[in-house]
């Protein structure tokens, strides 16, 4: 086993955001992450991410350059097939390829403990997580969707930011296979909504994660900058970003020009982003919701889980309408 990789108690933190208007629109928050890939690629390496396959489903991949890194960019909100992606990246390592990898923060911790020793020529890259959603409750949400429009879907884009980055969470793109598309957005997007309110359908290992807080496993750590101040903010995405070692120092700094940066405080980061410290509560009934999902579709199982009682329901009717009367 190589030495002990070092790793910021308390990393450097900004606020930032690529300067390039189109990679930050393409991006899910302020584009942080495709300004280190590419400064990766233009260093003669590969960056491994996750891209979705021809079936709407995630798996990691290597792209060579500017145009298949395009696929890696963006949230997918499902565990990714890590394959045999490691056994690559040691390939590359191994002959001297400078290595850039990004994935949760488990998958970052898989990695070093499949090579087994440290690389000069291997960068980590992580993100504050939330959880991975089951594979299976995505498809069984588009499959819905498909029967419905009676057309294929080829494209997911979770947290589109056309209408704006704060409210995007709940929405997402998808793309047709004639060329149109639909928006799914609010209570519309049931996928997204149970992924941020019931969690049923986060892998349950989520529920306890080992890879929470400080020191971070990896070299340099993206997050969206919810809690962002105001006078920072329009609206188009921000990227909280931490960087964790030497290694993630160096390379910042030789691309501080490709964004706008602010130094922020890093005790300041806590209330704005509860995923740094904490693991989402996974319910029991989660298992049973995967499982009803074989014989019902999406949102037939998301009514039968989610099913407000009438005592709940006409409580939540009474308080809508005192706060109206008090408001006349
Ligand atoms: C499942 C998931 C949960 C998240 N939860 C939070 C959260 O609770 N709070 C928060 O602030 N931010 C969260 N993020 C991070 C946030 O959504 C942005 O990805 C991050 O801010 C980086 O944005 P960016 O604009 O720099 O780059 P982007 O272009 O958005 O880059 C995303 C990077 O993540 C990789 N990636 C995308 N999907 C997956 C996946 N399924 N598995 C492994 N790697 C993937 C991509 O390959 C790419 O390298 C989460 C991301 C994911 C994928």
């Amino acid at each position: 086993m190589g030495k002990m990789i070092e790793r910021l108690e308390r990393p450097d933190t900004y606020a930032v955001w690529s300067k390039n208007e189109t990679t930050r629109f393409y991006s899910t928050s302020g584009g942080a992450f495709t300004e280190f890939a590419k400064y990766i690629i233009n260093n003669n390496g590969i960056v491994v991410g996750a891209k979705y396959n021809k079936n709407n489903m995630v798996e990691h991949a290597i792209a060579k350059d500017l145009l298949e890194l395009e696929a890696l960019r963006q949230s997918k909100y499902i565990s990714s097939n890590i394959g045999n992606i490691f056994i690559e990246i040691k390939k590359y390592l191994n002959n001297g390829i400078l290595v850039g990898f990004c994935g949760s923060p488990c998958q970052v911790a898989g990695l070093y403990a499949f090579l087994g020793k440290n690389y000069d020529n291997l960068v980590t890259m992580d993100f504050i997580c939330r959880g991975m959603n089951s594979p299976k409750a995505l498809r069984s949400w588009l499959s819905e969707i498909e029967e419905k429009e009676n057309k294929k879907i080829t494209r997911v884009w979770f947290k589109y930011k056309e209408g704006g980055w704060k409210t995007s969470p709940t929405r997402t793109r998808l793309d047709f296979e004639d060329g149109s598309y639909c928006i799914k957005d609010g209570d519309d997007n049931l996928f997204m909504k149970g992924y941020l309110t019931s969690n049923f359908y986060i892998r349950p290992c989520c529920g306890n994660c080992k890879f929470k807080g400080f020191p971070r496993k990896s070299d340099i750590t993206f997050a969206d900058f919810w809690g962002i101040d105001e006078e920072l903010d329009d609206d188009k995405g921000t990227s909280l970003l931490l960087i964790n070692s030497k290694k993630g120092k160096e390379i910042f700094e030789s691309i501080t020009e490709n964004f706008n940066i602010y130094r922020k405080n890093f005790d300041s980061i806590f209330g704005g982003n509860p995923m740094l410290m904490a693991s989402a509560n996974v319910p029991e009934k989660g298992y049973y919701f995967l499982k009803d999902l074989d014989i019902m579709s999406f949102s037939k199982c998301y009514k039968k889980y989610n099913k407000v009682s009438i005592i709940h329901r006409a409580y939540r009717k009474i308080k809508k309408l005192a706060r109206y009367i008090l408001k006349k």
